[in-house]
């Protein structure tokens, strides 16, 4: 009774009742839904259960877009969900939920649960540390981040369940909180990084309050774990939107405490342009349902940075293939310190950077070994890339595009005359050149091979 009337009485959170939509109010239908999450929302309901699809998915069917996997909430814990399936197993120690798989699908069933409200509960910047309080429907509206994700939809009845009302939101292409803003941003500042990554993804318009304390707070990211920001990173990257959704970190002043070194990039002549050529390229993939590589586009975001420091370091007289290894790893340890790119990526990017140099040498058995290289075509992709921004020259990648294909015979006969012959003639010039054209990836000095 109280709970009732403090939630009616305090704006933003949602009241107790549900406002459920019948089928006729709304076009999403079962048949939307796969049939292992169908078969898992019937066992629950069988059982006595309550069992809806939730989050994401019933948000990207309700806005014409497809979901990427359907989420189910129940009123079961755990231990009652198992043993109502062959193949289920509990996952997470903090927080517990059961993976069903059914078929070649996993399907992720969580029971409903609350923000936890205690003061322990949170660190000193309000963050919340824990969430691992199985609660009520109502409390597990409330605690999601936005009211589009807050939907239930029962494939049985084909009802949908809104508490915060989300369906007007979809309805309006809007992304507004649940709750007071900044309390929410402060529980969790990854949800700053959402609204930016879920608004360019279904096109939405961030409504001004929630848009309103996201630069006053970016700061907080700082104080999110970075294994956690590479996997939200992650997902904005290859959401098929990462050109708006970038643009939107700039626009609201997230993108420096994320990858420090991207607002430098973009002011660096040619670097907003590769990397504008790199995302849409990106885009372009996701949405024919390419695959992408998340060390491919880091490599991208981070190129410009590498490439102005190794210049700076071989104007002052460096060799350059050092300076370059050099350059990768300062630029890497900057990155590190906000968003934690897996060691296996790592060492991904800094084969695809330290490859480019060795595109230019047409010569003898080397372009063999790097065709033989694991990275190669990522390398290569990433030439292609920097010819497409006029950083490399067309014909350097033309040639290797003829070359993957290209028989053995025509092969030997595309290389080019070994250089050892001119560095003979005069070993220091030769040298000179060719430290020339590696230092510069812009490709002025390897135009000589146009
Ligand atoms: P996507 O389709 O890109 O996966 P999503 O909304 O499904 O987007 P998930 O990370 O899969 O994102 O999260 C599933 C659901 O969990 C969300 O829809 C939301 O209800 C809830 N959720 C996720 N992250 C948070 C968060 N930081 N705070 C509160 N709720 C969250
Ligand atoms: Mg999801």
């Amino acid at each position: 009774m109280i709970r009732r009337l403090l939630a009616r009485l305090i704006p933003g959170r949602p009241a107790r009742a549900p406002r459920i939509y019948p089928p006729g109010e709304h076009a999403v239908r079962r048949e939307q839904i796969p049939r292992g999450a169908r078969m898992v929302t019937e066992k629950l309901q069988e059982a006595g259960y309550k069992a809806f699809v939730v989050g994401g998915a019933v948000r990207d069917l309700l806005l014409g877009l497809v979901p990427k996997d359907f989420d189910i909430a129940t009123d079961a814990t755990p231990e009652q969900v198992k043993p109502l399936f062959r193949r289920a197993y509990i996952i997470g120690r903090r927080f517990r939920l059961v993976h069903v798989h059914v078929g070649g699908e996993v399907l992720e069933v969580s029971t409903f649960r609350a923000a936890q409200k205690n003061d322990d509960a949170t660190d000193e910047h309000g963050r919340l540390l824990s969430d691992n309080v199985y609660g009520t429907q109502t409390e597990d509206a409330a605690r999601r981040d936005f009211t589009i994700n807050a939907l239930y939809f029962d494939p049985a009845t084909e009802e949908i369940w809104d508490y915060v009302g989300g369906v007007t939101d979809c309805r309006a292409r809007r992304l507004k909180l649940i709750g007071p803003p900044t309390t929410r941003y402060r529980e969790d500042p990854v949800r700053m990084l959402r609204a930016v990554r879920l608004a360019a993804k279904a096109s939405l318009t961030i409504d001004p309050k929630t848009a309103a304390p996201i630069p006053k707070l970016a700061n907080l990211m700082h104080n999110v774990p970075p294994a956690r920001l590479f996997d939200e990173m992650q997902k904005l990257l290859l959401s098929g939107r990462a050109t708006e959704a970038l643009q939107g970190l700039r626009t609201h002043g997230l993108s420096g405490g994320l990858l420090p070194l991207l607002d430098v990039v973009l002011e660096q002549p040619g670097g907003t342009r590769f990397i504008e050529v790199a995302l849409a390229g990106t885009d372009a993939r996701v949405r024919e349902g390419k695959p992408v590589s998340p060390a491919f586009l880091f490599a991208t975001l981070l190129w410009h940075e590498v490439v102005q420091q190794w210049h700076a370091a071989t104007a002052r007289g460096e060799r350059p293939i050092p300076a370059l290894h050099q350059a990768m790893e300062q630029v890497l340890a900057v990155q590190a310190q906000r968003i934690s790119v897996p060691r296996r990526f790592e060492a991904s990017i800094k084969e695809i950077w330290a490859m480019q140099p060795r595109f230019e040498q047409r010569a003898g058995v080397r372009p063999y070994r790097l065709l033989e290289h694991e990275r190669f075509r990522a390398a290569y992709d990433f030439l292609l890339l920097r010819a497409a921004c006029g950083e490399a020259p067309d014909d350097l990648a033309n040639w290797w595009t003829r070359f993957q294909d290209a028989s053995p015979l025509e092969r030997e006969a595309m290389l080019r005359p070994s250089e050892a012959p001119r560095k003979r003639r005069s070993r220091g010039r030769g040298r000179k050149q060719r430290d020339a054209a590696l230092a510069d990836p812009a490709g002025d000095a390897s135009g000589s091979e146009r």
